[in-house]
């Protein structure tokens, strides 16, 4: 998911990137140009710990049949859910799922007997108290007017004087319209029936397997080949135009990337959507095939206001960011990676939510490095640089989607990078998104898997970066230059400062230069709070600049001693 707050933001970031742009063109890369904070976290999930229960991480669901019913003038549904599903923990004789308890239900029936349930809140628990299988086949009907929680889950809206329904359920919101066990790391295959009025278009996750028209309704049947997690089923339902672009992916594979906007967009959405086959072709080429090559890709206009969310293989797209004049591609890039990271690769609970944002976010630097070089990676991840010293990366609490999960995440990935090396990198990029593609991942899963890959131990980077230590590190350095013999010693001292973390471990570049233009390049690693490096130069140094290549997540700054005076002191 991608947000962006508002206009003035918009015009406040460009302000900013110009300001950065100007500052690298008259200065070195300078990282002392901190933004004021700038969440995204409307979003908090206190009772996330209470909204599952024990029970449903013993249980494993394979398939969902949602067969739903728009009405959308009294903006109502009915449904019927078909949930198949296993116990993984054979004394279980109680199945409990994740439902809202505004929904009306009118009949359950597991394995086609009726049995006790209880409704209450956001759980649904049904007894099976004459249990004779391992595997569970529950059909649930209901009917009701969702509730719109989170960052909205279900919606009806009127806009351009026609109905349209979305939904945007992440993280924990599925349940405000369909019964599920909500758990992010319970994936399963779904099959959805959007029944609206036969002058809408309803779009849902998978490949369109058939359209039904019964009097003056249309069903259009849904089915996905690859499992995906509840929070990322969604349907859209309205008076959409289509328009269709092909793609063959890195393997020869045809994909459609199917686009559907309100007629009112049609012709400024061709101009947006068009460089989506380049965004894939990079991403192809850097993670692996696209994971849904079977199905499709879509983007799809909604009328979220605050940004995109990436519903595996159907984008929805706020329609004030289908502009016409490309203005806003880091969105669309940012979805399109999540396609590799947090849909293909799935986090294995919420408190992993960096693995989906740090990883979208990164990927945008990632593209815009191969399109541009690596400049235009360090100004995108400028771009993003922020001090955040309240939660840490993992677990970020009720701050799930502030900005620090994700500028803070693309920032640690790029450390990682330069961590392990370029080449170890990218084999843990395709390796992770190999071995857990259609699964799920933890941060710890990570470790391993970039333990294994480089040979080293990425405890302290995990620990410093993702699992405790919160904020960034602050250095101030200050020199003295020596000539001993025709070469230039010069020490370098630097002090690193945090608020609650011991001393950070880090490679650091450092780079000097003599006023004629001769440069040398040094490479350290950091491991204590306060350092001395020396630096033996042929030429009389000039200028020395710490991380040139802005490698670190660090506020650098020379730091300024008062002056004493001592001569007249030694007078
Ligand atoms: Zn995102």
């Amino acid at each position: 998911m991608k947000v962006k707050k508002n206009n003035a933001y918009l015009l406040l970031s460009l302000i900013f990137l110009v300001a950065i742009a100007a500052s690298i063109l008259l200065f070195n890369p300078i990282k002392s140009v901190i933004q004021s904070r700038t969440d995204y976290g409307f979003v908090s999930v206190p009772e996330l710990e209470n909204y599952f229960s024990e029970k449903q991480y013993n249980i494993d669901i394979q398939n969902y049949e949602i067969d739903l019913e728009l009405f959308t003038e009294d903006e109502t549904i009915s449904a019927e859910v078909v949930i198949e599903g296993v116990y993984k923990d054979s004394a279980l004789k109680q199945i409990d799922l994740n439902f809202y308890d505004n929904m009306e239900i009118s009949s359950i029936l597991l394995n086609d007997m009726a049995v006790e349930y209880i409704h209450d809140n956001y759980r649904l628990s049904i007894f099976d108290d004459d249990k004779r299988t391992e595997e569970f086949r529950i059909e649930i009907s209901y009917s009701g007017s969702p509730q719109n929680l989170g960052m909205g889950s279900f919606n009806f809206e009127e806009e351009y004087e026609r109905e349209y329904v979305y939904t945007l359920s992440e993280p924990v919101y599925a349940s405000s319209w369909f019964p599920c066990n909500d758990l992010p790391n319970d994936k399963a295959l779904a099959r959805i029936r959007i029944t609206n009025d036969s002058s809408a278009v309803s779009i849902s996750n998978g490949v369109l397997e058939s359209i039904e028209i019964e009097d003056n309704k249309k069903a259009y049947i849904w089915q996905t080949i690859y499992p995906i997690s509840t929070y990322l089923i969604a349907i859209y339902s309205g008076e959409y135009k289509k328009f269709t672009q092909q793609y063959i992916s890195i393997n020869g594979k045809k994909v459609n990337f199917d686009y559907y906007v309100s007629p009112e967009k049609f012709k400024i959405a061709k101009i947006d959507f068009d460089f989506h086959p380049q965004i894939f072709e990079v991403f192809e080429n850097l993670f692996g095939e696209y994971p849904f090559v079977d199905e499709k890709y879509s983007v799809i206009e909604f009328f979220w206001p605050y940004g995109a969310m990436e519903h595996q293989t159907v984008t929805g797209m706020s329609s004030r960011f289908i502009s016409g004049n490309n203005f806003f591609r880091d969105i669309y890039i940012h979805e399109v990676a999540h396609h590799w990271w947090g849909n293909a690769v799935g986090p294995e609970t919420w408190k992993d939510v960096w693995l989906n944002e740090g990883f979208a976010t990164y990927s945008e630097a990632l593209y815009y490095e191969k399109v541009s070089g690596y400049s235009s990676l360090v100004s995108t991840l400028q771009s993003k640089f922020r001090d955040y010293t309240e939660f840490s990366l993992y677990d970020p609490g009720p701050n799930m989607f502030g900005s620090m999960v994700y500028n803070k995440g693309a920032w640690v990935l790029h450390m990682l990078r330069k961590e392990i090396g370029d080449e170890d990198f990218f084999t843990l990029l395709r390796n992770y998104f190999e071995t857990y593609k259609y699964k799920n991942a933890s941060t710890e899963n990570l470790k391993t898997l970039a333990e294994e890959v480089s040979g080293k131990d990425l405890n302290r980077f995990f620990d410093q970066w993702i699992y405790f230590g919160k904020g960034l590190i602050l250095l101030e350095y200050d020199t003295e230059i020596k000539e001993l013999k025709g070469t230039f010693e010069t020490r370098l001292k630097i002090s690193q400062f945090h608020e609650e973390y011991g001393a950070y471990h880090f490679p650091l570049d450092v780079e000097l230069k003599s006023v004629s233009g001769a440069k040398k390049d040094f490479g350290f690693y950091i491991t204590t709070l306060d350092t001395t490096l020396i630096l033996n130069t042929k030429f009389i140094p000039g200028e020395i600049t710490l991380d040139p290549d802005s490698w670190l997540m660090a506020i650098i700054s020379k730091s300024f001693v008062e002056e004493t005076d001592e001569e007249e002191f030694e007078n």
